[in-house]
């Protein structure tokens, strides 16, 4: 440890960062909540997800399947539908999954232990670490993106943080520093502070609780910090989006052999070569480093039967009943026809 956390220091750390996350804390619906299930719903969904893209799928998710038993039963289309926007949709099907498992292998009661609950389908290092401290006050240290560019700084740590060394030293002293009585509060501060006020770019270092242990602070390279050499490449590709209606209905087809879009319906999507010149504006949607650039075609002449997959006539106002996939309501939107998000009314079968 560096002379700033000798000892007594990390208490006096710990006490500074708990006191400024419970004064200034953002009222999120999960930090309102001790149920174990409502917790680990809201840590999957915050996978790859923003903050305030998650909260109405969050409170729409638990209005109609408020515990664990509902999941268990729950249909599959069902479970989709109420993820269809949020995208990555094998974490909803590896949460249904998991909530079985725990349904036959635990009698229904979520495991405690992050070692456990990695056991199960879609739980990681990660989301094991934060259910066990935020649900069940386990001494377990998370280390995300925004803990790893904290930890960083607070160290002035300079090597790439992509590397397995890089990974034992932010388990190292997340470790070191986690507060044993408030474990799940101390990872959420971390986050926190990761999130609104150690930000990627310009830190706001002035209204800093733990600014007087932040190394990268006092030698003025916390701008510098993380150090990654890596930058992910982004590949473009380019994408036709076909709008075919007929008689107040509009055609969309499943991919069953698909496994991502299993179960999703969509708008018969090909791709191109290439943009099909200046001044037609695409519907832009970006998995993980691929760039999609999507052309809508309205009342496009595409024959059904060159299409592969399932396809169906589906009147207009039915399309909010149906699981659709994210770009498909990208292009809906583009296009001049939203559909409402957040009908929670019955499903409607294809
Ligand atoms: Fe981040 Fe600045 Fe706080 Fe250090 S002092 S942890 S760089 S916000």
């Amino acid at each position: 440890m560096p002379p700033h956390f000798r000892d007594r220091e990390i208490s006096l750390f710990r006490r500074a960062l708990l006191s400024w996350y419970r004064s200034n804390k953002r009222p999120l619906p999960w930090r309102e909540t001790a149920d174990p299930y409502a917790i680990w719903l809201s840590e999957v969904m915050l996978q790859q997800t923003t903050v305030e893209t998650v909260i109405p799928y969050y409170k729409r998710f638990l209005a109609k399947f408020p515990n664990l038993e509902s999941v268990i039963k729950g249909q599959e289309a069902e479970l989709l539908r109420l993820w269809s926007g949020l995208g990555y949709y094998s974490r909803i099907r590896n949460f249904s999954k998991a909530a079985k498992l725990v349904g036959t292998r635990f009698g229904g009661k979520i495991p405690a232990e992050k070692e456990t609950l990695k056991t199960l389908p879609g739980i990681g290092e990660y989301t094991a670490s934060a259910i066990a401290s935020i649900a069940f006050h386990k001494p377990e240290a998370v280390v995300d993106g925004n803990v790893m560019r904290v930890v960083s700084r607070l160290f002035a740590y300079r090597k790439d943080i992509a590397t397995t060394t890089a990974k034992i030293f932010f388990r190292s002293k997340t470790t070191q520093l986690l507060d044993p009585d408030a474990p799940g509060d101390f990872n959420q501060a971390m986050m926190e502070l990761g999130a609104t006020i150690c930000t990627p770019t310009s830190p706001r270092c002035p209204l800093c609780a733990v600014a007087p242990w932040c190394i990268a602070r006092e030698k003025g390279i916390a701008e510098k910090l993380p150090t990654k050499t890596k930058k992910m490449e982004m590949e473009t590709r380019f994408y036709t989006c076909f709008l075919i209606t007929r008689q107040g209905k509009i055609l969309l087809r499943t991919r069953k052999h698909e496994p991502v879009l299993r179960g999703l319906w969509e708008l018969p999507l090909v791709p191109r070569e290439k943009s099909p010149g200046h001044g037609i504006k695409p519907v832009t949607h970006t998995i993980m480093n691929q760039r999609m650039k999507i052309y809508p075609a309205e009342n496009g002449k595409y024959a059904p039967s060159k299409l592969k997959g399932k396809t169906r006539w589906v009147p207009w106002d039915r399309l909010a009943k149906i699981p659709l996939t994210t770009v498909t309501r990208k292009v809906l939107q583009a296009t001049g026809h939203p559909i409402s998000r957040f009908d929670t009314k019955e499903e409607f079968k294809l």
